[in-house]
């Protein structure tokens, strides 16, 4: 099913990182320069979130973590 920016109203995002997938930033840290609204921040070598209303639902971030599928993005319906 595609998703248009209309189809996103009403819909809260959680953005998850897994702690168990993720490498971290100094063997990975590809999300932080994917995002173009900035929701991954750097937490020490770990992968902080922020602000995931921003998500723009682009999924440039699971394709830049694509060999470790540590990302996932919940639409949260109201
Ligand atoms: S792209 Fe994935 S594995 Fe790499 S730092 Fe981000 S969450 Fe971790
Ligand atoms: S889907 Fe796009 S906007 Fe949302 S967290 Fe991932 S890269 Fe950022």
């Amino acid at each position: 099913m595609s998703t248009t920016a209309e189809d996103t109203r009403g819909i809260f995002i959680r953005v998850e990182v897994s702690e168990e997938r993720c490498v971290g930033i100094a063997a990975c840290g590809r999300c932080l320069p994917a995002c173009p609204v900035n929701i991954f921040v750097p937490r020490g070598d770990r992968i902080g979130v922020q602000e995931e209303d921003e998500c723009i639902l682009c999924d440039l971030c699971l394709q830049a973590c694509q060999p470790y599928e540590a990302i996932r993005i919940v639409r949260l319906y109201e």
